[in-house]
């Protein structure tokens, strides 16, 4: 491991990761060279393991400045992949002539090693790499913004509901659970993708939608797998998390969730997303108002910590009013302690979806920002539980 720092740079060369900052902005590669990061000019290029790149810079709104992300076109991509290869060639050369005490000896032959890596992974093969993601992975739809950085591991893919009438997440795929043996033939080839950039990763995410709509039984033995898989890895350090629906939940006695518990699992993610039962019917989403609170409390009951997320501006004019205060109501009756979070996400309707043809038909109306901003407030001000945290669940800044 080397850091330096020096007037004028500083470089952090580590097993997972190379980054190099100078007056041009900051640049990282993961362990195997390929470009993580760039802040180059007013904004902050991540490149996701799946290839695809999003900018974020902060934009003037209403006289503040406000987080703005993009997912870049491909000649968008091309250009930052470019800049960054640029960037490491340029190093290269300043390495091999610098006279640097900073470079001396071990470090400078290793940093050598590692840019050369990084230069195999010019603009081309860096498209390639996506390839490499497709035949491994199913597109990662979305994961909790505390959990960006774990390492997804799809034991299924899709919803095995689908129908929530607001939701697209996975519309584009059947549910599918991978079965012991394909798990086992998976999982070397996600290791080696992955190669020193696991490091990089905290924590395993249980891909998708609702993995633990598996019966304990089913559950329990691939998890064995994956926990095999990764033994001795830090990235089961942070534990294993995975979203689910509540009668996922309820459908398992305490002792099941106990030993999922006992396997890794240390938080369950629930998209409630009201309080309202006659919201929760008109979006069909599963489970009941009842269920909601059972869940939860099953969850604490086996050792769990619960992420609960709800979504402010959903059900419009329409349901405004029932929503909060039953969501409010919902929130104070749940045994949310420390360790658990709760995130209001802001909803917006997607195109094609049923509830986007509620809008067209009138028979749902929009709410101004305004009415959702104060919506937000009043669910936040509510929680009284304490170590709670609570936090916007902010779309827009996700990539795998
Ligand atoms: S249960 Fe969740 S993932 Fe499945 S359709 Fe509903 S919101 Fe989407």
């Amino acid at each position: 491991m080397t850091e330096s720092g020096h007037p004028g740079f500083a470089l952090n060369l580590l097993p997972h990761l190379l980054s190099w900052q100078d007056r041009e902005g900051v640049v990282v590669f993961d362990g195997e060279g390929r470009l993580f990061s760039l802040y180059h000019g007013d904004s902050l290029y991540r490149r996701g393991l799946d290839g695809s790149v999003q900018r974020t810079r902060r934009v003037p709104t209403d006289g503040h400045l406000v987080r703005s992300h993009r997912t870049l076109d491909d000649r968008e991509a091309r250009f930052v992949f470019t800049v960054a290869w640029e960037w490491a060639k340029a190093l290269e050369a300043t390495v091999r002539e610098s006279k640097s005490p900073a470079f001396a000896g071990q470090s400078t032959e290793g940093l050598i090693k590692r840019l050369r890596q990084v230069l195999g992974y010019t603009p081309d093969v860096l498209f390639q790499e996506r390839e490499r993601f497709s035949a491994l992975y199913k597109p990662v739809s979305v994961l909790p913004p505390d959990q960006y950085m774990a390492l997804v591991v799809q034991l299924t893919h899709g919803c095995p509901y689908n129908e929530c009438i607001f939701c697209d997440l996975y519309q584009d795929r059947s549910y599918h659970v991978k079965s012991p043996t394909e798990l086992k033939q998976w999982l070397p080839a996600l290791k080696k993708f992955l190669g020193r950039t696991l490091g990089m990763r905290k924590g395993i995410f249980l891909g998708d939608g609702n993995c633990l709509a598996l019966p304990a039984r089913g559950l329990l033995p691939l998890l064995e797998i994956v926990n095999s898989a990764f033994d001795g890895d830090a990235v089961r350090d942070k534990g294993v998390f995975s979203f689910a629906d509540t009668r996922a939940v309820v459908r398992k006695s305490r002792e099941e969730l106990s030993s999922l518990a006992r396997a890794g699992l240390k938080r369950v993610y629930l998209g409630l997303e009201t309080g309202s039962q006659a919201l929760l019917s008109f979006l069909r989403k599963p489970g009941s108002r009842d269920e909601q609170i059972e869940s939860v409390n099953r969850l604490k009951a086996a050792g769990l910590q619960a992420g609960v997320i709800f979504m402010t501006g959903i059900g419009g004019r329409r349901f405004a009013q029932e929503h909060i205060t039953q969501t409010v109501e919902l929130i104070r009756s749940l045994p949310l302690g420390p360790g658990d979070l709760v995130y209001l996400s802001r909803f917006y309707a997607i195109p094609g979806t049923p509830y986007a043809q509620e809008i067209l038909d009138r028979r749902i109306e929009l709410l101004g920002d305004k009415e959702v901003d104060d919506q937000f407030e009043q669910i936040r001000s509510a929680i009284r539980q304490e170590g709670v945290k609570v936090a916007p669940y902010d779309l827009g800044g996700f990539i795998y």
